[in-house]
C-alpha cells in the first residue's frame, strides 16, 4: 500500500458512528434489563472458534458451513474460524464449563458481531451483530413460552410494532427422518422445475427446500407434503402446549409450516419475526429448539433453545433515539473556566450530561458551537456572573435568557437530591 493512500473499511464491514450509535447502546441497555429481569447471565464467548464447532454445530450442508465462514489456518495449522453466530459457541462452552451440573435451566445471553460472507445490501453485512439468549437443560414447551414472552417483552419496550412472530415445529430426531424419506421422493418429482439451488438442495439439504424464496417455486413448493404432517405425537403435543401457554400470555403468533431456518441443529419449535420495514432482508430475528445440539458436540443431553436478533435490523426497524445535549456551559477568560470546570463537575457527578469546551471562543461562536451539538440549554460563565453567583442560562428552542443561581440550575438539571462529588481518592498522590 502506498504511503497516503486511504485505507478504508472491508466490504461488508462498516463503522457505526454517533448518532446512530446512541440508538445500538440504547437498544443494547434495554435488552440488558429484559434480560436481567427474566433471570438470564451474560456470556462472553471468542469470537475465534475451531472450525470445527461450526462444521458439526451448524451443519456440513447448510449455506453457513458451506459458502459463508471466514475460514483460515493459524500459525499452527489449525484451522479456525471467526464465528458466523453464538449458538454452537455457548453450547461448547456449557459442556467445556460442565454448566450442566448447576441446578436449573442455565439461562444465558449474548451480544457482539457475527461473521458471515455474504452479499453485502442494506440489512445484511459480512461483520453484524446479534443479541441473543439461549435457555439450556430442559424440554418443556414452558421454556419455549417463557422465551417468546421475553422477547415479545423486549420489542415492547423498544416500541417496535408492526412485526409478526412465525411458529413452527420442525419434529424431533425421531420423526423428521421418516419425514425427509417422503420429502424426497416428493421433491424428485418435481426436481426438474425448481430453481438450481432448489435442484442441489433437494439432494443435499431437502428441508432447504422449503424455504426458497424463488417465486416461481413457490406453487411447486405449496404442494409438498408438511413436515406438521408428519410430527410424532410428542412433538405435537409439545407444539400444542406451547401454542397454549402463548394463547394464556395472549401473544398472537402466526403458524408457518414451511418455516424450517438455515441451521440444522433445530428440532421442534422453530421461530422468526419479520418486520415490514425491512425489505428484502425482512427476517428480525430467528430462533428455535436444539435438543440435540450438545450431543452432536459430545456433551450430555442438554435441550435448549434459544433466539438470536439481528441487531443492525433492529436498528433501521427502530429509528433514531433523541441525542441532544441537556446542558453546553460557555464560559469567557481562564477563571469564568476554572469555575465552569467545577460546576460541569458537579452536574456531571449527578449524571447531568454536560458539554464544556475546552478552547476559548466568543460567546457567539460558543452558541453557535452549542446549537450545532443540538444544546438543549446554554450556560454563560463570564467575569461578571462569575463575581455574582449569578449565570444567564439560554433557551436554545424559544431564544430566550433567564438568570439563575446555582441552586436553582442545579435544582433544573440535576433534581433535589445532591450527589458526593467523586474525590478520586482511589488515585495515588503523586
Ligand atoms: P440466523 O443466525 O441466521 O438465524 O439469523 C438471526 C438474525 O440475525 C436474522 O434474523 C438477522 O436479523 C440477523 N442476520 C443474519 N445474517 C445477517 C447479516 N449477514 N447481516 C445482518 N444481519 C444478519
Amino acid at each position: 500500500m502506498n504511503r497516503g493512500q486511504t485505507i478504508r473499511a472491508i466490504k461488508g464491514m462498516r463503522d457505526i458512528l454517533p448518532p446512530e450509535s446512541a440508538l445500538w447502546e440504547h437498544i443494547e441497555q434495554v435488552a440488558r434489563s429484559v434480560f436481567r429481569a427474566y433471570a438470564y447471565q451474560e456470556i462472553r464467548t471468542p469470537l475465534l472458534e475451531a472450525t470445527d464447532l461450526f462444521a458439526r454445530g451448524v451443519g456440513q450442508e447448510t449455506d453457513i458451513v458451506t459458502k459463508e465462514m471466514y475460514t483460515f489456518d493459524d500459525r499452527d495449522r489449525q484451522s479456525l474460524t471467526l464465528r458466523p453466530e453464538a449458538t454452537a459457541s455457548v453450547v461448547r462452552a456449557y459442556i467445556e464449563h460442565r454448566l450442566h451440573e448447576q441446578p436449573g435451566v442455565k439461562k444465558l445471553y449474548y451480544m457482539g458481531p457475527m461473521f458471515r460472507r455474504e452479499r453485502p445490501q442494506k440489512g445484511r453485512y459480512r461483520q453484524f451483530y446479534q443479541i441473543g439468549a439461549e435457555a439450556i437443560g430442559s424440554e418443556s414447551p414452558r421454556v419455549d413460552a417463557e422465551i417468546l414472552e421475553m422477547l415479545l417483552v423486549l420489542l415492547g419496550r423498544l416500541r417496535l410494532t408492526g412485526f409478526t412472530l412465525y411458529l413452527n415445529s420442525v419434529g424431533c430426531t425421531g420423526c423428521r427422518p421418516q419425514y425427509l424419506v417422503t420429502l424426497r421422493q416428493e421433491l424428485a418429482k418435481v426436481r426438474d422445475r425448481l430453481c438450481p439451488d432448489c435442484q442441489r438442495r433437494s439432494e443435499t439439504n431437502p428441508l432447504r427446500v422449503l424455504d426458497c424464496k424463488v417465486a416461481a417455486d413457490q406453487p411447486i413448493i405449496d404442494q409438498l407434503p408438511a413436515l406438521s404432517g408428519s410430527l410424532c405425537a410428542a412433538c405435537r403435543e409439545h407444539f400444542e402446549q406451547l401454542q397454549g401457554y402463548l394463547k394464556d400470555r395472549s401473544i398472537p403468533f402466526q403458524l408457518q409450516p414451511r418455516m424450517v431456518r438455515g441451521l440444522d441443529y433445530y428440532t421442534r419449535t422453530t421461530f422468526e419475526i419479520t418486520h415490514g420495514a425491512l425489505g428484502a432482508q425482512n427476517a428480525l430475528l430467528g430462533g428455535g429448539r436444539y435438543d440435540g445440539l450438545s450431543e452432536a458436540l459430545g456433551g450430555p443431553p442438554a435441550p435448549g433453545i434459544g433466539f438470536s436478533i439481528g441487531e443492525d435490523r433492529f436498528a433501521l426497524t427502530i429509528g433514531a433515539v433523541p441525542n441532544d445535549l441537556p446542558l453546553y456551559i460557555a464560559w469567557m477568560g481562564e477563571s469564568a473556566y476554572r469555575h465552569a470546570a467545577e460546576m460541569a463537575r458537579e452536574l456531571r457527578a449527578q449524571n447531568v450530561m454536560v458539554e464544556l469546551p475546552s478552547d476559548p471562543v466568543k460567546l457567539k461562536k460558543a452558541l453557535e458551537l452549542a446549537s450545532r451539538l443540538k444544546a438543549r440549554s446554554v450556560l454563560i460563565i463570564g467575569d461578571k456572573e462569575l463575581a455574582e453567583g449569578r449565570y444567564p442560562l439560554r433557551d436554545m428552542a424559544r431564544g430566550e435568557q433567564r438568570i439563575v443561581t446555582k441552586p436553582e440550575l442545579f435544582q433544573q438539571f440535576a433534581g433535589p437530591a445532591p450527589a458526593p462529588l467523586p474525590s478520586f481518592a482511589g488515585a495515588k498522590p503523586s
